[in-house]
């Protein structure tokens, strides 16, 4: 069996869903298991009610609400056209909709928003997606099953970020969904949300749709997981930053790890997990261009000829680099060690480190996570904050043993300011920061550098756009 993953941007709209049926009925040979993220922009309208009702504004949160509604139901209406089929999606709806309106009016009369109540509130998204794809299969004659994640997918309660509890998930799906496949149905379920133990919603964080899929494939020993978006793959870098990207054939797990995890939105970097432990592999399609053979992410192959190659350049926006150092340079150790409980306790995520003899920097996402720990951190000695920069990742495998690769950045960014420099702890990549103004001539230069005429055809396709 195979686990086909459709994101927001597959189903943004009747046409977009229409052909989400449309790829899932050429795969049914295949015994696959849908997941379904919310239609474009859901999950946004819905946080965003929420803190408008969070402020006090319950009608305006409503507004939005029926906005998000009536979305859904045009949907419905341009897709199914069974009376009773369309009936009872109409009804359900909007029994979802009392939910929302009262949980917004909880939430506008306390004026407050915990994660647990935001989770349950963003689930709506991708139960309200899920059915009309379940729906929209059942009108195309498949025997299509909707099955509620709700069912399976337990979590742990860090609500806004949780974490699948896998041996329950297993058992979960062998019980609801492997019955199923067994009688050749098609099931078809959420992404990103989960359930507790006590039975509320949670979510795995934003844009984790990709990561439930991967970790449904690799309960369920799938042949491979695939994520149906709106490039051709990965590509050598965002096409909304540079123009003349390339498409990636083959990428490691780790190598698309790194990338997502340095700011690459095409996936979660939770998603390799899973399927690394089990060596499933992950391809990556376009929801548009159907024909095109995707990025194949799987155990890293012999690079050609042994040589190292960049594969693509990644960057997260709005970082700031913190430096601090200690009042008394003696035990390094101790003041390491300070820094990083601080941080730790704060639940902040620190993504790049580089030390001195008597100081550390470190990037944070800014200039939000500094305000509660700079003080904390002003405890060890002089602290200094740089706001509105940029962090851009260069990713490949083989960097460390590159001789030439460092003079080759540096040479692209002559001239550019650099507040932080990382490399060697993967051998896989190089993180550069610097400021938010010279990210995109930063990133154009690099992949001028490393993907220009130099690029091998053998590694990178164009894209079909
Ligand atoms: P989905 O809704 O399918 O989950 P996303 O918007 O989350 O889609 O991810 C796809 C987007 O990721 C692309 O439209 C592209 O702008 C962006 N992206 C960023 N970096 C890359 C990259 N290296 N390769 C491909 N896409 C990238
Ligand atoms: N709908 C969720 C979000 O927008 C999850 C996802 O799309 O992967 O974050
Ligand atoms: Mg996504």
């Amino acid at each position: 069996m195979i686990v086909m993953k459709f994101g927001g941007t597959s189903n943004r709209d009747a046409a977009a869903m229409a052909n989400v049926l449309r790829i899932i009925t050429t795969h049914l040979s295949e015994r696959p298991v849908v997941v379904i993220s919310a239609i474009a922009s859901a999950t946004n309208d819905l946080e965003e009610s929420a803190r408008t009702a969070a402020s006090g504004d319950a009608a305006r949160g409503a507004e939005s609400l029926a906005r998000l509604h009536a979305r859904h139901l045009a949907i419905v209406h341009a897709l199914v056209k069974d009376s009773a089929r369309a009936g009872n999606l109409a009804e359900a709806f909007s029994g979802y909709m009392e939910e929302l309106t009262t949980l917004l009016h909880g939430v506008a009369i306390l004026r407050e928003l915990t994660p647990r109540t935001m989770d349950a509130i963003c689930s709506y998204g991708e139960r309200f997606s899920s059915r009309i794809i379940a729906a929209g299969l059942q009108e195309n004659g498949v025997d299509a099953v909707w099955v509620d994640a709700k069912d399976f997918m337990l979590t742990d309660g860090n609500f806004g970020r949780a974490l699948p509890v896998m041996d329950a998930v297993t058992l979960n799906l062998a019980r609801v969904v492997v019955p199923l496949l067994e009688r050749r149905q098609v099931p078809v379920t959420q992404g990103f949300i989960g359930v507790t133990a006590s039975g509320s919603y949670t979510t795995m964080g934003r844009e984790s749709s990709d990561y439930s899929a991967s970790i449904i494939g690799a309960a369920l020993d799938a042949e491979r997981v695939q994520i149906w978006t709106d490039v051709d793959g990965i590509l050598t870098a965002d096409p909304q930053m540079v123009p003349d990207v390339r498409k990636v054939r083959r990428m490691s797990f780790d190598e698309a790890f790194e990338l997502s995890y340095f700011g690459a939105k095409v996936l979660h970097p939770n998603t390799m997990l899973p399927l690394l432990e089990k060596k499933i592999p992950l391809e990556i399609r376009n929801s548009r261009r159907t024909e095109g053979t995707g990025t194949l992410i799987d155990l890293p192959g012999p690079s050609p000829g042994g040589v190292p190659l960049v594969k693509s350049i990644s960057f997260s926006r709005d970082v700031t680099v913190v430096s601090v150092s200690p009042r008394r340079r003696t035990n390094q150790y101790l003041f390491w060690e300070g820094i990083f409980s601080i941080l730790s306790r704060a639940d902040i995520d620190v993504r790049t480190v580089t030390t001195s003899e008597y100081r550390i920097a470190f990037t944070i996402a800014g200039p939000h996570e500094g305000s509660t720990v700079i003080p904390r951190l002003e405890e060890f000695g002089p602290v200094t904050v740089l706001p509105e920069q940029a962090s851009l990742c260069i990713v490949g495998s083989g960097l460390r043993e590159w001789p030439g690769f460092a003079g080759r950045v540096f040479d692209a960014l002559k001239g550019v300011k650099t507040s932080l420099i990382a490399f060697g702890a993967s051998g896989l990549n190089m993180t550069v920061v610097v400021d938010s103004r010279a990210l995109k001539d930063a990133l154009v230069r690099l992949h001028a550098e490393f993907f220009g005429s130099s690029a091998p055809a053998d590694e990178f396709d164009v894209p079909l756009n």
